[in-house]
Formats: C-alpha cells, sequence, structure tokens
C-alpha cells in the first residue's frame, strides 16, 4: 500500500486515486482476514467456485472483484457475489451477464478485459473488439461500464509492460473522443504495478507482493 502511494506521489498522482485489489486466489481465509485488518479493501478472485465459499467465510465489509476468465453459464452466480467484474471479453457474455442483472434487480459494474498481445493463453477482446463490445455495453441498461482492464506478457523487467499500459490509456482516451464515458484502468501486477501506476492505473491487481508466492 505503501509503494502505490509513494508511486502515485512520483507521478504527481492523487494516491486515492489509485485503488488496491488484492489477488487473493488460492490463499486461505486466515490469511485474507489478516490482510484486511492490515488494511485492504478490496479482494480479487479469479475462480468463482473458490470465491463463493472465501465470501460465506470473511464476508462482505470488504469489495470483492473477479478477474479471472469468466464463463457464460457463471454469469448468475458471479452478479451475486461479486461487486465489479473485471474481465467482460464478448458480447454474449456482457449480455448474458445484464440478462442475469436485470433479473436479480440490479446493475452490475464491469471492464472490459483488453487483449494487446498475441499470446494464445490470453484471454480479452482486441483493440477494436473492445470498441465494438463498448458500444454494445453502454446500450445494456443493466451494465455499468467503469473501464478497461489488461495484463501484458510477462515480462522480467517491469519497463517492458510499459508500451503495453500507454496502449490501454490511449485506447480510453479514445473511448472518451468517441462518446463512450469510460473513467478507470485495472492494471499493474506484483510484478509492474508501480510502471502501470506512471501510466494512469486506477487500479492495480497485486497478489504475491502481498501475499507472497503461490502454490
Ligand atoms: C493472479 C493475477 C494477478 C496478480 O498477480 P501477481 O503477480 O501475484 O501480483 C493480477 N491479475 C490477474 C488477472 C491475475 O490472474
Amino acid at each position: 500500500m505503501e509503494r502505490t502511494e509513494r508511486a502515485a506521489q512520483r507521478t504527481g498522482r492523487d494516491p486515492k486515486e489509485i485503488k488496491l485489489v488484492a489477488v487473493s486466489k488460492t490463499v486461505d481465509t486466515a490469511r485474507i482476514k489478516e490482510a484486511i485488518e492490515a488494511g485492504v479493501s478490496i479482494l480479487g478472485e479469479n475462480y468463482v467456485q473458490e470465491a463463493q465459499s472465501k465470501i460465506e467465510e470473511v464476508g462482505r465489509d470488504v469489495a470483492w472483484h473477479f478477474i479471472g476468465h469468466l464463463q457464460s453459464n457463471k454469469a448468475k452466480v458471479a452478479i451475486r457475489l461479486f461487486d465489479l467484474i473485471h474481465s467482460v471479453d464478448s458480447i454474449p457474455l456482457a449480455e448474458e451477464l445484464n440478462r442475469r442483472s436485470e433479473m436479480a434487480g440490479q446493475v452490475m459494474k464491469v471492464f472490459i478485459e483488453v487483449k494487446l498481445s498475441e499470446e494464445a493463453t490470453k484471454f480479452g477482446t482486441e483493440e477494436e473488439g473492445a470498441l465494438l463490445l463498448a458500444g454494445r455495453i453502454i446500450g445494456l441498461q443493466h451494465l455499468s461500464l467503469e473501464g478497461l482492464m489488461t495484463m501484458p506478457p510477462y515480462f522480467d523487467s517491469a519497463e517492458m509492460s510499459r508500451p503495453y499500459f500507454i496502449r490501454l490509456r490511449l485506447l480510453k482516451e479514445r473511448m472518451i473522443r468517441e462518446g463512450i464515458p469510460v473513467k478507470e484502468l485495472s492494471m499493474g501486477m506484483s510484478s509492474d504495478f508501480e510502471v502501470a501506476i506512471e501510466e494512469g492505473a486506477t487500479y492495480v491487481r497485486v497478489g504475491t507482493a502481498i501475499f507472497g508466492p503461490r502454490k
């Protein structure tokens, strides 16, 4: 938390603009509770089922964000469990989330996951697809498009991630010019969140730097 604040100050940004998502996949509830006592207020989970039992045990005094790949058949459970979904990557998924949110009488906050690399293993929609998807989501009454998320390839040096973070920021600016009001940028993980903050991140998703290496 101190490191996110310092990175913000270095770049002349207000530290309050940057929210820390503590990524707790594979982390047990005892350690999650310790992190909450130490000041963590947003938890990020990758798997619906794993999150479900943890949320039941840890409770809802904190916000729970979904950051993994979401299958449409989990949309119903996901909208009930999570306060924000970082990883909407297709029109069918957006439509299913909208339908389920409407049935539940709620508005779900979502980010679009943008894939900026060629890696076959990554999810997300490429930039042009993201523009189309954003245009579709703003027409859906039960989704609120809050921002964009990306996950660059893994590099040994954080500087290598910078071009990806810049591209996500430029995509956000392009959307705003085209009349799509997106506010947030979810980018940066343990190895590169400081660079992401320099490039405009408003949410950083940090796992191992908080909880230690995953098993
Ligand atoms: C696991 C994960 C993170 C956190 O990664 P660390 O390197 O442990 O900080 C962030 N974002 C996503 C989408 C993840 O799956």
